[in-house]
C-alpha cells in the first residue's frame, strides 16, 4: 500500500494517472496488481456494487458464408478502483489482471471518455 502513482507500463492516448489517491491495494496505481494480459476498451453498463463495474465490450467475427462481420457483445465483471470511480456510460480502458476475486480478473486503468463527452 503507498500513496505513490506507480507506472502501470502502458502508454494509451487519452490515459493518464488518477489525479486523486487510494488506498485500494487493488488499485493498478497505487495497489500491488501488475497489468498483464490482454487490453480492451469498453463501456460502463452498471456501476452498482462498491468498487466493481460491469463493463460491455463489443467486437466482430468474420461469418465466411456471408462474407460479412457480425457484431458481438460481451460483459466482463471489472475493479473499478475507488480513485477512478468509473461511472455508468462512461468509456473506460481495462486490463488483465491476477484474478482480484471470484469472478474478476480485469481492471479500469482509465476513463477514456466521460458520459456525455
Ligand atoms: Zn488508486
Amino acid at each position: 500500500m503507498s500513496q505513490t502513482t506507480r507506472n502501470v507500463g502502458i502508454v494509451y492516448p487519452g490515459l493518464k494517472p488518477p489525479e486523486k489517491a487510494c488506498n485500494d491495494r487493488k488499485c493498478p496505481w497505487h495497489g500491488n496488481v501488475s497489468v498483464r494480459g490482454s487490453l480492451f476498451i469498453g463501456k460502463v453498463v452498471k456501476a452498482k456494487l462498491h468498487s466493481t463495474a460491469v463493463v460491455e465490450k463489443e467486437y466482430l467475427v468474420w461469418i465466411r458464408k456471408f462474407k460479412r462481420y457480425e457484431r458481438r457483445r460481451s460483459k466482463i465483471h471489472v475493479h473499478n478502483p475507488p480513485c477512478i470511480n468509473a461511472k455508468e456510460g462512461d468509456t473506460v480502458l481495462i486490463s488483465e489482471t491476477r484474478p482480484l476475486s471470484k469472478s474478476i480478473s480485469f481492471v479500469i486503468l482509465g476513463i477514456l471518455q466521460q458520459k456525455g463527452d
